[in-house]
């Protein structure tokens, strides 16, 4: 297969892996040579969720000893306050009497976990709704994280049903449902939340060249063996076609189809079923350019080297989150966490968990966490929170023809500031 130069974005590859970690890399590159070099997409896919050797099957290391820390595991009160946002949904769209809590990725559980513990807070609001928890993940390993952190263990796995592949009960009473992919969440008024799950989908990349957008492809490198390199495709590629918006003014795109196909599948699950979505997650509205990147404890790591030892993320595309929509929904956002979460609340509720411990120690893990969330140069910035709500969340159908007849519709917490009576 003739290939172009390597573009800009290559890297230079770390030092060997050990045997175990090679695996993944001896098998892309009998793939490489024998079918040709790998879309950045295919090579993603397989370096994070292979079924044998993939970072999120083997390792997923999330929190501090682990590769990367993410907001529901610094603090509970992000889980808290998301909690509440979809409580404040929910009252705003007429309390209906059931909803399914749909997580994309929930990684350890703890973010389902936090706002579980509000739903049972606030039992007696919720006290005729009938809840249910749908988690979706391909993460074997993961699975059992989330399973004993919501259930302490109370989980069945369920050979005989294809598409729900374990069952159990939260701690608190509320029946958990395990599923690799959100077709097969069943239908139903829902609440969807996916945070840093966008992120770990697969993106291709695109460079423009004077001969038009060349997509970059990871090919061996010819000097070294088993060493993976960036190239640029000879010619234009299926993706090259599909993929890129004809109003494009970037010079290097990143593109995540997989991203744009749940997206669609949440608009219309929305239009036609009613719930809302949060996602959140760092990113940008359509103005970054090359942002793919790999996490291995805590630090930087070459996105080539090693497959499957590592986190590897790219930023989020909020515009084209929004275009997938089709305008099935109502979209807000991408705002910033710290304003997200300062609407919700945030600072009340410091104050509050200040004023009841006692101890320096856990005062100051309170005020170290907070920080670490709201501060611009920490995560206050670069993470952002964006929904999806039904139209007529929004906007009232007969609002022209009878503008008095109706209350007001509350605005929408975090994206407002929360009003909850
Ligand atoms: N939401 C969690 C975890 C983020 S890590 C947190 O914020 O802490 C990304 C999560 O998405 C992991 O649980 C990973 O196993 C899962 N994941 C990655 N790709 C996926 C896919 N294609 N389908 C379903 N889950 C996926």
């Amino acid at each position: 297969v003739p290939t172009a130069p390597a573009p800009a974005a290559a890297r230079p590859c770390a030092g060997p892996a050990g045997a175990a970690e090679a695996a993944l890399l001896q098998h892309l590159c009998r793939k490489v040579r024998a079918t040709g070099p790998l879309t950045v997409a295919e090579y993603m896919r397989e370096a994070l969720t292979n079924p044998a050797q993939g970072y999120y099957t083997r390792r997923g290391g999330i929190g501090d000893s682990g590769d990367f820390i993410t907001s529901p595991e610094i603090s509970q009160v992000f889980g808290e306050l998301i909690g509440i946002w979809y409580i404040s949904e929910w009252m705003a769209m007429g309390k209906p009497n059931t909803f399914q809590l749909v997580e994309l990725g929930p990684g350890r559980g703890t973010l389902t976990e936090d706002i579980l513990r509000v739903f049972n807070q606030l039992a007696s609001v919720l006290s005729k709704c009938d809840v249910s928890v749908h988690l979706v993940e391909v993460s074997p390993k993961l699975s059992k994280i989330q399973a004993r952190m919501l259930t302490g263990g109370k989980v069945q796995p369920n050979p005989e049903d294809e598409s729900v592949y374990m069952k159990g009960i939260s701690k608190t009473g509320i029946p958990i449902f395990w599923y690799r992919d959100i077709q097969d969440v069943p239908p139903g008024y829902s609440f969807y939340l996916a945070h840093e799950f966008f992120d770990a989908l697969p993106i291709h990349k695109f460079q423009r060249t004077e001969k038009g957008w060349r997509e970059v492809l990871v090919d061996i490198d010819p000097e070294v063996p088993d060493r993976l390199r960036f190239v640029l495709s000879p010619s234009s590629t299926p993706a090259t076609e599909n993929f890129i918006q004809p109003e494009e003014m970037r010079d290097h795109v990143e593109v995540c189809p997989e991203a744009g196909v749940i997206m669609q599948r949440l608009a219309c699950r929305i239009e036609k079923d009613g719930g809302a979505a949060l996602v959140a997650d760092y990113g940008h509205d359509g103005t970054k350019t090359d942002t793919f990147r790999g996490f291995r404890n805590h630090k930087l790591h070459d996105v080539l080297s090693a497959p499957g030892t590592a986190d590897l993320t790219a930023d989020v595309d909020f515009s084209y989150l929004r275009k997938m929509t089709r305008e099935r929904t109502t979209t807000l956002g991408p705002i910033k966490q710290r304003e997200f979460l300062k609407n919700m609340g945030i600072d009340l509720r410091l104050q509050v968990l200040l004023q009841n411990s006692r101890d320096t120690a856990t005062r100051e893990q309170l005020l170290h966490s907070y920080d670490m969330l709201m501060n611009p140069e920490k995560m206050g910035d670069c993470f952002n929170f964006f929904a999806l709500l039904p139209h007529h969340r929004l906007v009232q159908a007969d609002k022209k023809d009878k503008p008095e007849s109706k209350s007001p519709l509350p605005p929408v917490a975090g994206f407002n500031e929360l009003l909850m009576k």
